[in-house]
């Protein structure tokens, strides 16, 4: 549940979060350090693509109303709207660390400088590949701030992709009883072949509320390293 609507920023109280204090200032005019957040916050709210200011530790300052639909079909980040944490909607351990590595990267430097992850953000029907780019929101050479903005770069029926599986929740319920599903690519491991990973529809339309998201062994490889334009 959003906690805010879109177009609003989240004013964090003193000493609750670890929002810079710059961003308290963000809708005003007297601090040169709220310039830097009200010209992002312009520029994102301007974007057709899905996008966010967050803080230094990750915390949503703002999210344009593209961020809001693409987390309504099924993309970007669910649930966690502004005031939230952005890792805390990353299911799956893999991704979470590739974000925070992404975060803290363009976020403390050496000379911050935009990076990027792509991820799956896939549905019953459609594959699709999403790139996450953070860029700083600098005041002087540092970083107060970071955007971060969503570009869906590949979408495709998800059965050109993915050999579909057709199947119920019984046909991949382990004897632990705790389905696994992969957090980015929403593939489901199969009980008796850990090794194998199938894409099952239904258990991506509605996983057991006790499903244990992590991170496949292909997204690990694919989708988890960040990429910087000038790394080598
Ligand atoms: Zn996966």
């Amino acid at each position: 549940m959003f906690l805010r609507t879109s177009g609003q920023l989240h004013v964090p109280r003193p000493g609750t979060s670890g929002a810079q204090p710059g961003v308290r200032m963000a809708g005003r005019s007297s601090t040169p350090r709220s310039r830097p957040f009200t010209a992002a916050i312009h520029e994102l709210a301007a974007r057709a693509d899905p996008a966010a200011l967050l803080d230094l530790e990750g915390v949503i300052l703002f999210e344009n109303d593209a961020w809001e639909r693409f987390a309504r079909v099924g993309g970007g980040f669910g649930e966690v709207g502004v005031g939230g944490r952005l890792l805390d909607a990353l299911p799956g351990e893999g991704e979470r660390e590739a974000v925070c590595r992404l975060i803290a990267r363009v976020g403390r430097g050496p000379g911050p400088r935009a990076a990027s992850i792509t991820v799956e953000r896939n549905t019953p029907d459609l594959a699709r590949l999403v790139t996450l780019l953070v860029s700083p929101v600098l005041s002087g050479n540092e970083a107060i701030g970071l955007t971060i903005v969503q570009r869906i770069v590949r979408e495709l029926p998800v059965r050109e992709v993915y050999q579909v599986v057709e199947a119920t929740l019984e046909d991949y319920r382990p004897e632990d009883g705790v389905l696994r599903q992969c957090g980015c690519c929403r593939r489901t491991r199969h009980p008796a072949d850990p090794a194998e990973w199938d894409f099952v529809p239904a258990l991506v339309a509605a996983p057991p509320a006790d499903t244990a998201f992590e991170t496949c062994p292909l997204c690990r490889e694919l989708h988890c390293a960040v990429t910087a334009p000038d790394d080598r």
